[in-house]
Protein backbone atom coordinates (compact mmCIF):
# COMPACT_ATOMS: atom_id res chain seq x y z
CA UNK A 1 0.00 0.00 0.00
CA UNK A 2 1.23 3.55 -0.88
CA UNK A 3 2.35 5.80 2.20
CA UNK A 4 0.40 8.53 2.32
CA UNK A 5 1.15 11.99 3.68
CA UNK A 6 -0.84 12.96 6.95
CA UNK A 7 -3.47 15.11 5.83
CA UNK A 8 -3.00 18.77 6.43
CA UNK A 9 -3.13 19.40 10.47
CA UNK A 10 -4.79 23.13 10.54
CA UNK A 11 -8.08 21.33 9.48
CA UNK A 12 -10.79 23.11 11.67
CA UNK A 13 -13.58 21.19 10.89
CA UNK A 14 -14.21 17.90 12.96
CA UNK A 15 -13.76 14.52 10.81
CA UNK A 16 -15.92 11.46 11.96
CA UNK A 17 -15.44 8.12 11.11
CA UNK A 18 -18.78 6.02 11.25
CA UNK A 19 -18.78 2.20 10.85
CA UNK A 20 -20.75 -0.60 11.11
CA UNK A 21 -22.27 -4.04 10.16
CA UNK A 22 -24.42 -4.06 7.27
CA UNK A 23 -27.85 -4.62 9.24
CA UNK A 24 -27.45 -2.19 11.67
CA UNK A 25 -29.20 0.53 10.25
CA UNK A 26 -26.12 3.20 9.81
CA UNK A 27 -27.51 4.72 6.63
CA UNK A 28 -30.58 5.34 7.70
CA UNK A 29 -29.84 7.13 11.70
CA UNK A 30 -26.98 8.53 9.41
CA UNK A 31 -29.99 9.97 6.58
CA UNK A 32 -31.69 11.51 9.65
CA UNK A 33 -29.18 12.88 11.47
CA UNK A 34 -27.98 15.06 8.91
CA UNK A 35 -31.27 16.25 8.33
CA UNK A 36 -31.16 17.86 11.50
CA UNK A 37 -27.77 19.12 11.50
CA UNK A 38 -27.28 20.75 7.54
CA UNK A 39 -23.69 22.35 8.48
CA UNK A 40 -23.14 18.64 8.86
CA UNK A 41 -21.37 17.19 5.56
CA UNK A 42 -21.79 13.37 4.65
CA UNK A 43 -18.49 12.33 2.36
CA UNK A 44 -19.98 10.58 -1.10
CA UNK A 45 -17.16 7.82 -1.47
CA UNK A 46 -16.04 6.37 -4.90
CA UNK A 47 -17.37 3.02 -5.89
CA UNK A 48 -16.44 0.07 -8.13
CA UNK A 49 -19.73 -1.90 -6.60
CA UNK A 50 -22.46 -1.55 -9.44
CA UNK A 51 -25.22 1.01 -8.71
CA UNK A 52 -28.28 -0.55 -6.57
CA UNK A 53 -32.16 0.50 -7.51
CA UNK A 54 -32.81 3.73 -6.13
CA UNK A 55 -29.54 4.51 -5.92
CA UNK A 56 -28.18 7.78 -7.43
CA UNK A 57 -24.91 8.28 -8.87
CA UNK A 58 -23.01 11.52 -7.55
CA UNK A 59 -25.21 11.40 -4.11
CA UNK A 60 -24.93 7.72 -2.66
CA UNK A 61 -22.09 7.22 -4.35
CA UNK A 62 -19.51 8.16 -7.25
CA UNK A 63 -20.23 5.14 -9.42
CA UNK A 64 -16.95 4.55 -11.46
CA UNK A 65 -15.43 1.09 -13.12
CA UNK A 66 -12.27 -0.75 -12.11
CA UNK A 67 -10.06 1.21 -14.16
CA UNK A 68 -10.87 4.83 -13.19
CA UNK A 69 -10.92 3.62 -9.15
CA UNK A 70 -7.22 2.45 -9.93
CA UNK A 71 -6.26 5.56 -11.49
CA UNK A 72 -7.34 7.36 -8.98
CA UNK A 73 -5.49 5.27 -6.47
CA UNK A 74 -2.51 5.86 -8.40
CA UNK A 75 -2.71 9.34 -8.52
CA UNK A 76 -3.07 8.66 -4.59
CA UNK A 77 -6.56 10.54 -4.78
CA UNK A 78 -7.52 8.73 -1.65
CA UNK A 79 -7.42 9.05 1.55
CA UNK A 80 -8.63 5.32 2.25
CA UNK A 81 -9.29 2.68 0.43
CA UNK A 82 -10.89 -0.92 0.75
CA UNK A 83 -12.08 -3.75 -0.33
CA UNK A 84 -15.21 -4.46 0.79
CA UNK A 85 -17.59 -8.13 -0.74
CA UNK A 86 -15.18 -7.92 -3.21
CA UNK A 87 -15.71 -4.14 -4.21
CA UNK A 88 -13.34 -1.49 -4.18
CA UNK A 89 -14.20 1.80 -2.08
CA UNK A 90 -12.72 5.33 -1.43
CA UNK A 91 -12.62 8.13 0.28
CA UNK A 92 -11.61 11.32 -2.02
CA UNK A 93 -8.69 13.33 -0.52
CA UNK A 94 -9.13 16.45 -2.03
CA UNK A 95 -12.87 17.42 -0.93
CA UNK A 96 -12.31 16.09 2.36
CA UNK A 97 -9.29 18.22 3.02
CA UNK A 98 -10.75 21.18 1.53
CA UNK A 99 -14.04 21.06 3.80
CA UNK A 100 -12.22 20.34 7.13
CA UNK A 101 -10.05 23.66 6.27
CA UNK A 102 -13.10 25.24 5.58
CA UNK A 103 -14.46 24.25 9.06
CA UNK A 104 -16.64 22.11 8.08
CA UNK A 105 -17.53 18.83 9.94
CA UNK A 106 -17.41 15.60 8.05
CA UNK A 107 -18.93 12.45 8.05
CA UNK A 108 -17.12 9.31 6.91
CA UNK A 109 -19.68 5.88 6.44
CA UNK A 110 -16.41 3.44 6.06
CA UNK A 111 -15.71 -0.21 7.00
CA UNK A 112 -12.81 -0.60 9.48
CA UNK A 113 -10.51 -0.87 7.13
CA UNK A 114 -10.62 2.48 5.78
CA UNK A 115 -10.97 3.71 9.70
CA UNK A 116 -7.98 2.75 10.46
CA UNK A 117 -6.16 4.36 7.74
CA UNK A 118 -8.01 7.27 8.70
CA UNK A 119 -6.82 7.39 12.20
CA UNK A 120 -3.59 6.96 11.23
CA UNK A 121 -3.17 9.83 9.45
CA UNK A 122 -5.71 11.70 11.46
CA UNK A 123 -5.53 10.76 14.75
CA UNK A 124 -7.68 13.66 16.06
CA UNK A 125 -10.54 12.06 14.34
CA UNK A 126 -13.48 10.42 16.26
CA UNK A 127 -14.48 7.22 15.39
CA UNK A 128 -18.33 5.97 16.08
CA UNK A 129 -19.39 2.35 15.53
CA UNK A 130 -23.26 1.36 15.66
CA UNK A 131 -24.45 -2.21 16.52
CA UNK A 132 -27.11 -3.99 16.38
CA UNK A 133 -29.27 -4.74 19.59
CA UNK A 134 -28.95 -8.29 18.82
CA UNK A 135 -27.96 -11.48 16.42
CA UNK A 136 -31.32 -12.10 15.59
CA UNK A 137 -32.54 -8.43 14.93
CA UNK A 138 -29.11 -8.13 13.02
CA UNK A 139 -30.09 -11.59 11.13
CA UNK A 140 -33.63 -10.60 10.59
CA UNK A 141 -32.59 -6.77 8.85
CA UNK A 142 -30.23 -8.88 6.80
CA UNK A 143 -33.26 -11.37 5.76
CA UNK A 144 -36.20 -8.51 5.51
CA UNK A 145 -34.24 -6.52 2.51
CA UNK A 146 -35.73 -9.32 0.39
CA UNK A 147 -32.52 -8.06 -2.12
CA UNK A 148 -29.96 -11.12 -1.66
CA UNK A 149 -30.10 -15.17 -1.66
CA UNK A 150 -30.02 -17.08 1.68
CA UNK A 151 -26.07 -17.93 0.79
CA UNK A 152 -25.88 -13.87 0.26
CA UNK A 153 -27.35 -13.15 3.57
CA UNK A 154 -24.99 -15.97 5.32
CA UNK A 155 -22.14 -14.32 3.80
CA UNK A 156 -23.21 -10.65 5.03
CA UNK A 157 -23.64 -12.56 8.89
CA UNK A 158 -20.03 -13.19 8.64
CA UNK A 159 -19.30 -10.60 6.73
CA UNK A 160 -20.62 -8.45 9.66
CA UNK A 161 -19.41 -10.51 12.68
CA UNK A 162 -15.83 -9.73 11.11
CA UNK A 163 -16.59 -5.61 10.92
CA UNK A 164 -18.12 -5.91 14.64
CA UNK A 165 -14.97 -7.08 16.03
CA UNK A 166 -13.53 -3.90 15.58
CA UNK A 167 -16.12 -2.08 17.79
CA UNK A 168 -13.09 -1.34 20.30
CA UNK A 169 -11.04 0.55 17.89
CA UNK A 170 -13.76 3.45 17.80
CA UNK A 171 -14.00 5.98 20.20
CA UNK A 172 -18.09 5.68 21.02
CA UNK A 173 -20.16 3.39 20.53
CA UNK A 174 -23.68 3.30 19.73
CA UNK A 175 -26.55 0.42 19.92
CA UNK A 176 -29.30 1.04 17.55
CA UNK A 177 -32.42 -0.39 19.08
CA UNK A 178 -34.48 2.09 19.53
CA UNK A 179 -33.80 4.38 16.40
CA UNK A 180 -34.97 7.53 17.89
CA UNK A 181 -32.65 6.78 20.98
CA UNK A 182 -29.80 6.18 18.78
CA UNK A 183 -30.39 9.26 16.66
CA UNK A 184 -30.45 11.40 20.00
CA UNK A 185 -27.02 9.67 20.81
CA UNK A 186 -25.54 10.53 18.09
CA UNK A 187 -26.08 14.17 17.91
CA UNK A 188 -24.80 14.01 22.04
CA UNK A 189 -21.29 13.09 20.87
CA UNK A 190 -22.04 15.87 17.58
CA UNK A 191 -22.94 18.44 20.41
CA UNK A 192 -20.61 17.51 22.81
CA UNK A 193 -17.85 17.81 20.68
CA UNK A 194 -18.77 21.26 18.85
CA UNK A 195 -18.86 22.22 23.05
CA UNK A 196 -15.26 21.48 23.58
CA UNK A 197 -13.61 24.73 24.68
CA UNK A 198 -10.75 24.66 21.72
CA UNK A 199 -13.66 24.48 19.08
CA UNK A 200 -15.70 27.50 20.94
CA UNK A 201 -13.11 29.68 20.92
CA UNK A 202 -12.99 29.68 17.38
CA UNK A 203 -17.17 29.58 17.06
CA UNK A 204 -17.43 32.26 19.62
CA UNK A 205 -14.40 34.27 19.12
CA UNK A 206 -16.50 37.73 18.72
CA UNK A 207 -18.25 36.68 22.08
CA UNK A 208 -15.50 35.96 23.94
CA UNK A 209 -13.63 38.59 22.53
CA UNK A 210 -16.65 41.14 23.75
CA UNK A 211 -17.10 39.58 27.07
CA UNK A 212 -13.33 39.75 28.31
CA UNK A 213 -12.70 43.25 27.22
CA UNK A 214 -12.53 45.79 29.90
CA UNK A 215 -13.62 48.90 28.25
CA UNK A 216 -17.29 49.83 29.27
CA UNK A 217 -17.91 50.93 25.29
P1 LIG B 1 -22.51 -0.76 0.53
O1 LIG B 1 -21.94 -1.26 -0.75
O2 LIG B 1 -23.47 -1.71 1.16
O3 LIG B 1 -23.07 0.63 0.39
O4 LIG B 1 -21.28 -0.61 1.56
C1 LIG B 1 -20.52 -1.73 1.92
C2 LIG B 1 -19.49 -1.33 2.93
O5 LIG B 1 -18.52 -0.46 2.36
C3 LIG B 1 -20.04 -0.59 4.16
O6 LIG B 1 -19.44 -1.13 5.32
C4 LIG B 1 -19.57 0.82 3.94
O7 LIG B 1 -19.39 1.52 5.17
C5 LIG B 1 -18.25 0.59 3.26
N1 LIG B 1 -17.80 1.78 2.53
C6 LIG B 1 -18.54 2.66 1.82
N2 LIG B 1 -17.78 3.64 1.31
C7 LIG B 1 -16.51 3.38 1.73
C8 LIG B 1 -15.26 4.05 1.54
O8 LIG B 1 -15.14 5.08 0.89
N3 LIG B 1 -14.18 3.47 2.13
C9 LIG B 1 -14.26 2.33 2.86
N4 LIG B 1 -13.13 1.88 3.43
N5 LIG B 1 -15.41 1.68 3.06
C10 LIG B 1 -16.53 2.20 2.50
Amino acid sequence: MTTMTPINTIAKGTLYVVSAPSGAGKTSLLKAVLQKLPELKLSISHTTRPQRPGEQDGVDYHFVDQATFQKMLDEQQFLEHAEVFGNFYGTSRAWLEQQLVEGHDVILEIDWQGARQVRELMPECRGIFILPPSREELSNRLTNRGQDSDEVIAKRMAAATAEMKHYDEYDYVLVNDDFETACEELEAIYTARRLRTASQKVRQHHLIHDLLSDSME
